[in-house]
């Protein structure tokens, strides 16, 4: 008998999902929605619903508001930069007590394999809330020389932005949630956090650790619903700030204009199509797995998926071929089982819009190397994909497909490196790129040309808290992570004071 590896469900997750509809987190509290309504959420590896979640509307989003306001006004107002510190990092502490139940819902709800959410999602989600705690006290403004008058004194203060709304995506729902979190509350300001609908558990799981750590009522508010009521609602609040966004370039524009009623700040993460660049002089025991790895990870929903892929074409025949017999032999699965490399993407949805570009892709005149067809299941599972014979100009090779789908190009010059850095550069998006070369000089001349947020140079999918993250162009602005997330947060006050 094959020996099963599917991981037992946590005691913790089974109280979790089986005591009744999941709630709002406002003003400290578990609450009902106003309307009553609530929405399921499904597993994608069965496509059978977990549990049920209220639905948050505008009115709920008001009253998150009232909440946020009275913390930012009282209690969170006395609280001091090393109190907040302290707050993260208990929190932090908090879900490492409660990893395997939050990589569990993780995996339960996204799809995606429990090795992951174990080894990347929740370890990254920690780690950002202790980076994040050791800045809280290290955030000050500076005494200005002016010479405007000898007796005038300048000053500098970073002051919170007050009220702030966040609105994350499906893809990594907890790193996702921290991303946001992090620098928000180090910096002192009140959160009103949206879940995706696809994903809102280990969100709600992480409200009870808030809850328990300590956090003052109202200083975090997350609310599950859906984009269009609950998300707009949170845009186009008045009282609400500033908005962190982390989606789709298309939602991403919708934001930006409806922020402008009030003029709020925003900052957006935006989609990308990052090009990955192997030149002949690659190390390729690191490129192919680099590159596998690249479009791979998360089933493809990556943001930064490293999903046009140029193969020089003295080593592109090599490299696909490498690469087109790894990727069938990974594994698929669902994410509950521990041997799974390739979970279910997301949703039905998901599945259909990654699937019409699988069919695409061959009307198009590509061809799948390995992959190519959808799988006859009731989870929402795609193979990896790769595509050969793609043409720049393909929907494949242009738009962002958010799944395990790689387009592979050849590319010819070698010393002047103008055509595929065109090429790369050839996009509406700016999020990130690989290069892979044991050339020194060529690397830094490549990275140096590539208009992208990130530049990975043999390796991919780094992240660190300490390094910040972002895009160019089309992939959104503003930067997460490191000091730079510091500015999204923050306003300077200049202070001038007559000493006469
Ligand atoms: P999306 O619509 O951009 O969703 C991201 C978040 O925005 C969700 O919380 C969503 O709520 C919310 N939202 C949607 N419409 C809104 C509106 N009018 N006002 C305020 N908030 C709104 O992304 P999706 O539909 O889930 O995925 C579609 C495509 O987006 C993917 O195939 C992929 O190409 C791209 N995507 C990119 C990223 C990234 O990290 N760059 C992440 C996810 C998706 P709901 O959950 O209710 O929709
Ligand atoms: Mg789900």
């Amino acid at each position: 008998m094959e020996k099963t590896t599917t991981v037992a469900v946590d005691s913790r997750v089974e109280v979790f999902l089986h005591d009744g509809p999941k709630k709002l987190f406002i003003g400290g509290e578990f609450v009902e929605s106003l309307s009553g309504r609530t929405f399921d959420t499904t597993n994608p590896a069965t496509g059978e619903v977990i549990t049920t979640v209220y639905e948050a509307d505008k009115e709920d989003v008001s009253r998150a508001v009232e909440a946020a306001e009275r913390a930012l006004k009282g209690s969170w107002s006395k609280v001091t930069a090393s109190e907040r510190g302290k707050l993260l990092w208990k929190l932090a502490d908090l879900m490492e007590e409660h990893a395997e139940a939050l990589a569990q819902l993780e995996t339960l709800d996204n799809g995606k394999p429990i090795q992951e959410t174990r080894h990347a999602d929740i370890p990254l989600a920690i780690d950002h809330f202790r980076y994040y705690a050791g800045w809280a006290t290290k955030i000050h403004g500076e005494v200005i020389d002016n010479s405007a008058g000898v007796n005038l004194f300048t000053y500098t203060r970073r002051e919170p932005v007050g009220i702030v709304g966040q609105i994350i995506p499906w893809n990594f729902p907890l790193l996702m949630a921290t991303w946001k979190l992090g620098a928000a509350l180090a910096t002192g300001n009140v959160v009103i956090l949206k879940t995706a609908e696809q994903t809102p558990l280990s969100a709600i799981y992480l409200a009870e650790l808030i809850q328990e750590a300590g956090f003052p009522e109202g200083v975090v508010n997350i609310i599950t619903g859906y984009g269009p009521t609950a998300g707009a609602a949170i845009v186009q609040h008045q009282r609400i700030r500033k908005v962190a966004f982390t989606g789709s370039t298309e939602v991403g524009k919708v934001i930006m204009q409806q922020a402008s009623s009030n003029l709020k700040r925003v900052s957006l993460e935006l989609g990308g199509k990052s090009p990955n660049i192997i030149f002949p002089d690659a190390d390729f025991t690191k490129a192919i797995p680099g590159a596998l790895m690249g479009i791979f990870f998360n089933q493809g929903q990556v943001c930064c998926a490293g999903s046009r892929l140029f193969v020089h074409k003295k080593v592109f025949d090599n490299v696909l071929s490498d690469m087109t017999s790894y990727a069938s032999k990974l594994k698929q699965g669902p994410g509950m089982d521990e041997s799974t490399r390739i979970g279910p993407l997301v949703s039905d949805k998901q599945f259909t819009r990654v699937s019409n570009y699988l069919q695409r892709g061959v009307e198009e005149g590509a061809s799948p190397l390995t992959g190519g067809q959808p799988l006859d299941t009731n989870g929402f599972f795609i193979p990896p994909t790769i595509f050969a014979d793609v043409q720049d100009h393909m929907s494949i090779a242009r738009e962002e497909i958010f799944g395990p789908v790689v387009a592979a190009m050849p590319f010819d010059d070698e010393e002047h490196i103008t055509d595929i850095i065109r090429r790369a550069n050839d996009s509406e998006y700016g999020l990130a790129a690989g290069v892979w070369t044991t050339d020194i000089r060529k690397a830094h001349k490549v990275a140096h040309a590539l208009e992208a947020g990130t530049v990975w140079v043999n390796c991919y999918n780094a992240f660190d808290a300490a390094v910040p993250f972002g895009g160019y162009k089309q992939s959104g602005f503003g930067r997460e992570m490191g000091s730079y997330a510091l500015e999204l947060y923050t306003q300077v006050k200049s202070i001038w004071i007559n000493l006469d």
